[in-house]
């Protein structure tokens, strides 16, 4: 029995819960969610419709992101005097682009024991019906908010051999797109959109024909995008000028876009590099 209160120190338990679908939830994680002596939840409104669709009545507490370090404390306490907690997240798999990690660590330096409960992530569902053959992969999360942040990690990630794979909200799906395709050009890619709900969208293609569908459809639902990585053509040139040149030539990434790659690739300074690029850019014009 999980809440034993023979036990002297409790087990924290890391539940996934479903991304939409809720029958997506393991026969273990809906056992534990009853037998546990308490429930953290990212939002205790969210996680009650999934109890009370199971007519599970743990009492719950909210642990939040903003509330994590104060409520870990508080937990590992609870934890400590014999209570069994399960920590649930709003969707999926807590500590993937969720808060979690925080708890962990410190029960973990408590010498508290913890149990992953596996199950739904969005990352695992849109990785299964991506169909895409190359074995690695890399998790980026959501991407900053901030345009020019967004823009430099994506000139970095532009040569990784590996897929990428990002979270992003409808708000900013298209603004991300764009700038995949301004700066690592148009490759292949998948989405996946509102996966397990009633209006699950699968999509490949190139990432020209995923932003050209963010006009065509409504932009509704969360996404999971997974871009392959590119054919890695390799830019010719001997020095800057000419490298800019095969830029600007072969590809359609823009002045700003070419000049903070060309800085970062050989170590040049961002301003001088932009005003070569500006003279050398001027000179296709007539
Ligand atoms: N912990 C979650 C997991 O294990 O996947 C992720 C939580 S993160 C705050 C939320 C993001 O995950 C969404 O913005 C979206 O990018 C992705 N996501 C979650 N549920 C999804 C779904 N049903 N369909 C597509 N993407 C989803």
């Amino acid at each position: 029995m999980v809440n034993d209160k023979k036990r002297e120190i409790g087990v924290l338990y890391v539940a996934a819960t479903p991304i939409g679908n809720l029958e997506d939830i393991t026969l273990r994680c809906l056992r534990i969610l009853k037998e546990v002596d308490l429930i953290a939840a990212e939002d205790t409104r969210h996680t009650r419709k999934l109890l009370t669709h199971y007519a599970i009545q743990t009492p719950l507490i909210s642990y939040y992101r903003e509330k994590e370090v104060e409520r870990s404390k508080q937990l590992v306490k609870r934890l400590l005097e014999g209570e069994s907690i399960a920590l649930v997240s709003d969707a999926g798999t807590p500590g993937i682009s969720d808060p979690g990690a925080v708890l962990v660590r410190e029960a973990r330096e408590a010498h508290i024991s913890i149990v992953p409960l596996p199950g739904p992530s969005a990352i695992s569902t849109a990785l299964s019906v991506a169909g895409m053959t190359e074995s690695s992969f890399l998790f980026l999360g959501f991407l900053p908010a901030k345009k020019s942040q967004r823009r430099s990690l994506l000139t970095e990630l532009s040569s990784q051999p590996s897929r990428l794979i990002f979270y992003e909200s409808p708000r900013r799906i298209q603004a991300l797109l764009t700038d995949i395709l301004n700066i690592m050009g148009d490759r292949q890619a998948f989405w996946g959109r509102e996966l397990t709900k009633s209006y699950e969208d699968l999509q490949a293609g190139t990432i020209s024909f995923l932003l050209e569908r963010t006009k065509t459809s409504p932009t509704k639902g969360e996404f999971v995008l997974i871009v392959s990585p590119g054919t890695q053509e390799k830019a010719e040139g001997e020095n800057l000028s000419e490298l800019l040149c095969w830029y600007r030539d072969n590809t359609s990434m823009s002045l700003k876009d070419v000049s903070r790659k060309l800085s970062s690739d050989l170590a040049l300074s961002r301003s001088q590099v932009y005003q070569e690029a500006l003279t050398i850019y001027k000179k296709v014009d007539p």
